[in-house]
């Protein structure tokens, strides 16, 4: 007799409002008959309203590998075990995404499939880390289930202190915007680096994630040690045909609302005659005409990518935005995205000797100094790597030791 459903008065609440609910798509699996993990999800839902009302998470950790891999499973062993037995294992299967996220439906079925047979039939596409996530899983399945992604071709993702799993936009593959391709970077970028993803060996982790344009849809810029930010440095292409129709479709006054009044550094400026004029000195790259007129205004044709790194989430000293590191390169032939590569390297090999215990790249920067990094990792300084508009991380060091000698002699007068 399959097991009765709990009471579950908090978790109801959180059905109640406009947005879809992870606790109905739990239920839905929980009341789903004749499937073996409608009881695993039930005793799930019991041990989920029991932390609503305790106020308390009740998963610890533990040791659940695969063959040949240090990373990718995140154990979960329940601390009320003996109240909630189905669920007392509820471990992760990371697997690596397609770059640019892109799957047939097959493929989804027979993910699908697998989890069902295997797990709790709970995946969330995608999870921070950029990974599919297979949630669910009681030990003795583990080796089965990714026997068979495996086999599909599927790699682990990452998990501890080691390269992270990256994640990229869809790229030129389907968006007119991208300055390079996305998909190929992150797919050069990840298998140099697949031993660090694996058998995690670094003070902590390092993400690199790509977006083709400043819009940076894989949130780059925040999430990642090292974002990759697709970027021109000629003119921006317009079609003024193109800015006529789009001046007819909203009208004089809107389009002037819309998109010139928008721009931040007023680069724009709408003609008697409907043609549009940019100062293309001034423009920042903000992406809003590119978005707003996207027939009409494209990126230029002297394509490439923005280098920032530092980006992360909260830990030691806050959120923080990456930083330019390299204002631009071109991606134009096979070279040019293994100089990308290879940067990749000198950077974690550099963070690897440097970086102190659960210490992300922006904070080691912060503290040994930008200056440093770059004197480590062999990149030029380059007068657009600013931290914040208006402020300059850097110091000049061509008469470095001459200031100090001035310096010094100064300090030495006024003591006298
Ligand atoms: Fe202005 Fe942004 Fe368009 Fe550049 S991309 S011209 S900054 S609105």
């Amino acid at each position: 007799m399959s097991k009765k459903m709990p009471e579950t008065p908090l978790l109801d609440q959180l059905e109640s409002g406009p947005w879809p609910s992870f606790v109905s798509g739990l239920k839905r699996l929980a009341t789903s008959e004749g499937k073996p993990y409608a009881d695993y999800m039930k005793s799930l839902l019991g041990q989920l309203e029991h932390s609503y009302t305790t106020r308390k998470g009740y998963w610890k950790g533990g040791t659940v590998g695969v063959f040949g891999y240090g990373a990718g499973i995140i154990p979960r062993f329940s601390e009320v075990a003996e109240a909630y037995p189905e669920s007392s294992e509820f471990h992760l299967i990371r697997i690596m995404p397609a770059p640019g996220f892109f799957y047939d439906t097959k493929t989804m079925r027979q993910f699908c499939d697998i989890w069902e047979q295997h797990g709790s039939g709970l995946v969330t596409l995608h999870g921070q880390s950029g990974d599919m996530q297979f949630q669910g899983c009681k030990t003795d399945q583990v080796q089965p289930a990714w026997d068979k992604f495996n086999a599909m071709g599927f790699d682990m993702g990452g998990a501890g202190a080691g390269v992270r799993t990256a994640a990229s936009c869809v790229g030129m593959a389907r968006c007119e915007m991208s300055c390079y391709d996305t998909s190929k970077l992150h797919h050069d970028v990840i298998n140099a680096s697949v031993d660090d993803i694996h058998r995690p060996s670094l003070p902590y982790k390092m993400k690199y994630k790509f977006s083709g344009c400043a819009n940076d849809c894989s949130n780059a810029t925040q999430r990642a040690d090292m974002a990759f930010l697709g970027t021109w440095r000629d003119d921006m292409i317009v079609d003024q045909d193109e800015i006529k129709a789009k001046v007819k479709q909203l009208g004089r006054k809107e389009f002037i609302n819309q998109v010139i009044r928008m721009c931040p550094t007023q680069a724009l400026a709408l003609n008697d005659d409907d043609t549009l004029d940019v100062d293309n000195k001034s423009c920042v790259r903000c992406m809003h005409c590119l978005n707003v007129c996207t027939k009409a205004i494209s990126p230029g044709n002297d394509r490439g990518l923005c280098l920032l790194a530092g980006g992360k989430r909260t830990l030691k000293i806050g959120d923080m935005f990456g930083s330019v590191i390299v204002p631009f390169m071109p991606m134009n032939t096979d070279e040019d995205y293994e100089k990308v590569v290879t940067l990749c390297r000198d950077f974690l090999d550099f963070f690897a000797e440097n970086a102190l215990e659960h210490e992300r790249l922006g904070e080691m920067i912060e503290r040994i100094g930008l200056v440093n990094v770059l004197e480590g990792v062999g990149l030029e300084i380059d007068i657009n790597m600013i931290a914040r508009p208006r402020t300059n991380p850097y110091v000049r060091m061509d008469d470095w030791d001459e200031q100090v000698a001035k310096w010094n002699e100064r300090k030495a007068a006024a003591a006298e």
